[in-house]
């Protein structure tokens, strides 16, 4: 089987995962894997169970597509994330309940666990708002990722980035259970946020830990 058959494979099963996994629902969010001079990305508008691995569009990195099928109507961040991060090789992008909820209220996640470190910083930022599908939110959100991996966007959703489709999901879902925990925390009292330092620490044990210490891919 070609790498282009089993990366446009890998991203219908990571589709299938979104809904099960608490990260969207319907349509809503897209899937993307960096390939040859540009990115495979998931068709715009078709639900995650009926996305078969030709429906996904092969992008270059002009925007320029050949398919029946539109791509998804983020392709611009997918494409800038590519653009901006030479370490990003497959981009995640959902609507879960409470990363989008903090979101709406424009609040990043502070340090207020070690596990902020999946962020590959002390925070995640929360993008500027900007209608769904514009360069002008592709380039707010290529901002908020500026020096990490994940980002909340405002009054929209949220972006995960990988070195593989399988990190990325997995980040995504731990910003997830991050926005949840916050809020949680918000509802009780003050969290009280780690220091620099303690964040740091983190931050330095995480590079062997997990899925975060897996090899980078092919591509
Ligand atoms: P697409 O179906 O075009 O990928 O749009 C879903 C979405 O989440 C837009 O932000
Ligand atoms: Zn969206």
């Amino acid at each position: 089987m070609s790498n282009e058959r089993s990366l446009r494979e890998e991203i219908v099963a990571n589709g299938l995962k979104l809904t099960p996994s608490g990260l969207s629902q319907g349509t809503s969010g897209n899937l993307s894997i960096r390939f040859g001079e540009g990115f495979l990305v998931t068709p715009s508008g078709v639900p995650y169970g009926e996305v078969t691995p030709d429906d996904v569009v092969y992008v270059a990195m002009d925007g320029h597509y050949e398919h029946a099928r539109r791509p998804s109507s983020e392709w611009r961040f997918h494409r800038d994330i590519y653009a901006a991060r030479p370490d990003a090789h497959a981009v995640v992008h959902a609507h879960p309940p409470y990363s989008t909820a903090l979101a709406m209220c424009r609040k990043a996640i502070p340090a207020i666990h070690y596990m902020i470190a999946v962020s590959g910083g002390d925070s995640i930022r929360c993008s500027d708002y900007y209608t769904y599908g514009t360069q002008e939110l592709s380039d707010a959100v290529v901002r908020a990722l500026e020096g990490r991996l994940a980002c909340l966007m405002a009054n929209h959703g949220m972006i995960a980035t990988g070195a593989t489709m399988e990190q990325a999901m997995w980040r995504a879902v731990e910003v997830e259970t991050l926005a949840r925990q916050y809020t949680l925390a918000l509802q009780i009292g003050d969290p009280v946020l780690l220091t620099n330092a303690e964040v740091i620490q983190a931050l330095e044990k995480f590079g062997n830990y997990g899925l975060m210490s897996r090899p980078t891919p092919r591509t």
